[in-house]
């Protein structure tokens, strides 16, 4: 039989399971193959790793690898590539986070020319800023870990792993970023995380792409108003274009609303323009951290100090009362960080860098919190779950105090109902305030805490030391999601009450998470393009 022959009787891939010393490089694995396949190593001369993922279940920790067999296809990483746009910009995309830069960048594959405007800054300037949070305690309302190029995506912890398949091309996005700087491990790994020491790079060298091809960027550029007219449609307006502060105006035909969750004054601007807000459930909580070598240990078992191990991860999830409570954006040697929007509320998140290596593992704890439960603590109205954010984002501000403490319980003192009179050492540089986290957590009249109990109750039974005193509990974690949806049509994704607005990614309630973002910012620009440039296909080819 010749080599071709052989080669195209073989399947196109084969998944193998190595234990922690067993050799992983391209002659081993290539040698595994063929003792698997019982066919001699030289019928296939190349081996790829496609997927490579960690189980840890059953008390023992093997290495799953996918490995493909036939010869690459050929087709170079993320094309097709932005092209030159062509004529005067007739989109405004406001908001430059993974849903406002990947619909530019499927607008420019298709040749369409728009205008990205950020109320932040660059990647550079933005850093000393979030200094200023960490180390000082300021807070600028348009600079900080949600606003700025990348928006909350930039200084995120860069974890890429999502449900979202079904909505779009992931591998699409995952070889863009690959394209752009990030670590090609991205393309292989099933939980693949760039960290936020690379994701600023990776940003910025895509947005250099763009203006290359001649799309514009305007940072420090916050909308303050949108510019509308009458339509054709009784009862419907058309969007002009969007009002920046200071007075400049901007015309479109199409305006891509990428904001984010955060930007609560866009909710209200929304609603000055007649633009209907539908409230949504999300969730709430705090961030809970750990020492990474408990987290190593409960994960891992007895190989926990196995040097090829990397740090741990988890994920818990539990139903209370008919509530999910679950662990969200874990990460392993990780920072709890500030990501405060205003002033008077403090907000915590978590980020690791692309080591992971701090001693701390932290993780989102969160409650699910549906609209019945706000309206009965008395938050009414589509921002009712806004409304009941910032409440309990203040109460944890001043139970923090000055210079954004957070306010923290240890995990043993919370299951007894108490607050605690120490913490123990914590990543989250602006330092811990010793309180009790459950009074903060209700102080909004929505029972959170009872719940977070009773499931913490359950976690500690499935990782052992979760709710011991060397775990603490940081509030609070109350951006997981937007507590509110911008109505779409779901063919135009346009808003049903105003032509050319498209509401998109997080803040407008189709995403979660930087993946699920990029995707439907990809999904929007086809659709303009659709309406704008008929001629141009799908921007994944
Ligand atoms: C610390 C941290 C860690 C995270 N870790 C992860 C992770 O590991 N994995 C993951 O998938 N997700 C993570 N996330 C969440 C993720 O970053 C968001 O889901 C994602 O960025 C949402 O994308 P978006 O484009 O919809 O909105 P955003 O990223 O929020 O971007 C909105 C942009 O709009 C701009 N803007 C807002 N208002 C205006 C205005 N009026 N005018 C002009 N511009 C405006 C903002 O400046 C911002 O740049 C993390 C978030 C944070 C804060």
């Amino acid at each position: 039989m010749t080599k071709t022959a052989a080669l195209a009787k073989l399947p196109e891939e084969i998944e193998l399971e190595l234990g922690l010393d067993e050799p992983d490089d391209d002659a081993a694995l290539r040698d595994r193959a063929a003792r698997t396949l019982s066919v001699p190593a030289e019928s296939f001369p190349h081996v790829v790793v496609r997927k490579r993922s960690i189980d840890a279940r059953r008390g023992r920790v093997v290495f799953h690898v996918v490995v493909g067999l036939q010869p690459p296809d050929g087709i170079p990483l993320g094309e097709p590539l932005p092209r030159e746009v062509r004529g005067p910009s007739r989109v405004v995309i406001v908001g430059d986070g993974p849903c406002g830069l990947f619909a530019a960048y499927a607008l420019a594959r298709l040749g369409v020319a728009c205008t990205v405007v950020d109320r932040g800054k660059t990647v550079q300037p933005r850093r000393h800023d979030l200094a200023g949070l960490q180390k000082r305690g300021i807070v600028d309302p348009d600079s900080n870990y949600c606003f700025g190029e990348g928006g909350a995506g930039t200084y995120s912890d860069g974890k890429l792993y999502t449900r979202a398949h079904k909505r779009g091309p992931v591998r699409d996005v995952l070889e863009t970023l690959a394209l752009h700087g990030a670590p090609p491990s991205i393309l292989v790994d099933a939980r693949p995380h760039i960290g936020s020491n690379k994701l600023p790079r990776v940003i910025s060298a895509m947005r250099q792409r763009l203006e290359a091809c001649g799309v514009t960027f305007e940072f420090g550029a916050r909308v303050v108003d949108l510019i509308t007219a009458p339509s054709g449609e009784l009862a419907r307006r058309r969007i002009r274009g969007v009002r920046l502060e200071g007075g400049r105006e901007i015309a479109a035909d199409a305006v891509v609303l990428a904001t984010g969750h955060s930007a609560r004054d866009v909710f209200d601007l929304l609603q000055r323009a007649g633009v209907r807000l539908e409230a949504k459930p999300f969730a709430l909580g705090v961030r809970i951290e750990h020492p990474q070598a408990l987290v190593n240990r409960a994960q891992y078992g007895r190989a926990h100090e196995h040097p090829r191990l990397p740090n741990a991860a988890y994920k818990l999830v539990e139903q209370v009362d008919d509530r999910g409570v679950f662990s969200f954006c874990m990460c392993p040697g990780g920072w709890i960080v500030p990501a405060s929007t205003e002033a008077d509320g403090l907000v915590v998140n978590g980020m690791s860098l692309s080591r992971r290596d701090s001693p701390f593992a932290n993780s989102g704890l969160v409650v699910q919190v549906e609209v019945d439960d706000w309206e009965r603590a008395g938050f009414h109205g589509p921002l009712g779950g806004v409304e009941l954010q910032r409440a309990i984002e203040r109460a944890s501000a001043q139970a923090g105090g000055d210079g954004l403490r957070a306010p923290a319980t240890r995990a043993s003192d919370f299951m007894r109902g108490k607050g605690s009179s120490s913490t123990p050492m914590t990543s989250y540089l602006p330092g811990l305030t010793p309180t009790d986290v459950g009074e903060v957590l209700d102080s909004a009249g929505v029972p959170f805490a009872a719940r977070l109990r009773t499931a913490l109750t359950a976690f500690d039974r499935r990782m052992h030391g979760f709710a011991s005193e060397e775990g603490v509990l940081v509030a609070v974690e109350s951006r997981t999601s937007a507590p509110v949806r911008v109505p779409r049509d779901p063919r135009t994704l346009e808003s049903p009450d105003l032509e050319g607005l498209h509401p998109a990614g997080e803040g407008a309630g189709y995403a979660g998470g930087i993946v699920s973002a990029a995707l439907d910012g990809m999904r929007i620009a086809d659709a303009i393009a659709a309406r704008l440039a008929p001629a141009a296909r799908s921007s994944t080819g």
